[in-house]
């Protein structure tokens, strides 16, 4: 099978070669598969279907679409991308999509297999190679700095920071979301659906705006934080804690789903020690049984926080208020007060 890219802006198009009977056998029926769109009045049929691979990728596409989009995403709620494995199934939601949306790299690769498996020309947007995108490294201890990163306003030009080296949480960045991530996937909108183009513009420019509102709500609340380390389930927070000014100084797993050896765990239990750490942060898709063992060993609690979002959770189901959820209670882990230890905000 071959598959070509062809990068349009960041937006490239994938083309693979399969035969279409081969693929409409795993998807399902063809006329399933193409019945998708729901039946509404022409005045406001969708008009384009947006597949994201995560979650938060179709909250932001939400703030853009309107009425024009349908949206969908791969991973379900609870499942960590981090270990998801996609099945045939899936391959379904990639037959009705005009626009998909991933992160890159490691992250959602297995995107592409899903990709493969179809004949359709698909337009994909990259999260990590957007224009004006700076991503972080994997790699705790090769932070790259925004400052001294301003430079690299185009990924294209550092192919290094394409692959599985970039830190893939992105969208836990307010400001990388208002200022590159939400212009990328408008502008990859407007060139699928040319008419919406002022539909989408003043949709990108409302959420621009809540983003500015939310960046200043969080940098309020998180300012007043008497401590500034954290400790988290994995290091999904990085870009977050870049931003307001945080660090984190462990890690109960590097990456979802991958198990720590005894001594990186001891190792935990010091440092959050010494640190004044009271607070393990877990989240929702990841086991928190051995977050909440560790920090029993140094007296302290386990907080909820969600990178990915929850949609039956009203409070987790938009991008606002998703992050304005984890930045309260990233504040209140952050707080040295004798709170009981209790997990508010859980599920
Ligand atoms: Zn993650």
């Amino acid at each position: 099978m071959r598959v070509f890219l062809r990068f349009v802006s960041g937006v490239c198009v994938f083309a693979a070669s399969s035969a279409l009977a081969a693929f409409v056998f795993i998807a399902g029926s063809a006329e399933k598969a193409g019945a998708a769109k729901p039946a509404t009045s022409a005045e406001s049929t969708p008009l384009l279907a947006v597949v994201a691979t995560v979650f938060p990728l179709e909250l932001i596409a939400r703030e853009l679409a309107g009425e024009r989009v349908t949206l969908a995403s791969l991973v379900p709620p609870g499942a960590s991308p981090h270990t998801f494995e996609p099945l045939p199934s899936d391959v379904k939601d990639l037959v009705r999509a005009d626009l998909v949306l991933c992160i890159g790299g490691e992250y959602d690769a297995w995107i592409r297999k899903l990709l493969s498996a179809g004949h359709k020309e698909l337009h994909v947007v990259k999260v990590i190679e957007l224009p004006g995108l700076v991503p972080l490294s994997a790699d705790p201890r090769a932070v790259v700095h925004e400052e001294s990163s301003a430079q690299l306003t185009d990924s294209k030009a550092h192919p290094s920071r394409q692959a599985s080296d970039v830190d893939p949480h992105v969208w836990t960045d307010p400001l990388r979301v208002r200022d590159a991530i939400a212009p990328g996937v408008a502008h990859a909108l407007i060139e699928l659906d040319v008419k919406g183009e002022a539909h989408y513009r003043e949709h990108l420019a409302n959420f621009q705006r809540r983003l500015s509102e939310l960046d200043a709500e969080i940098r309020a609340l998180l300012t007043r934080a008497p401590q500034r380390n954290y400790v988290s389930f994995h290091a999904a927070w990085r870009y977050f804690a870049a931003r307001y000014g945080l660090t984190e100084v462990a890690v109960v797993q590097e990456t979802g789903g991958e198990e720590p050896a005894p001594g990186e765990l001891a190792r935990l239990v010091r440092t959050a020690a010494a640190k004044q750490v009271t607070t393990i942060l877990i989240e929702p898709q990841l086991n928190p049984e051995l977050a909440r063992v560790l920090a029993a060993e140094f007296g302290g609690r386990t907080i909820l926080v969600d990178p990915l979002g929850t949609p039956a959770v009203k409070e987790r189901a938009n991008y606002v208020d998703l992050m304005r959820f984890n930045a309260r209670n990233f504040a209140r882990a952050l707080s040295r007060s004798a709170e009981p230890a209790s997990e508010a905000g859980a599920p």
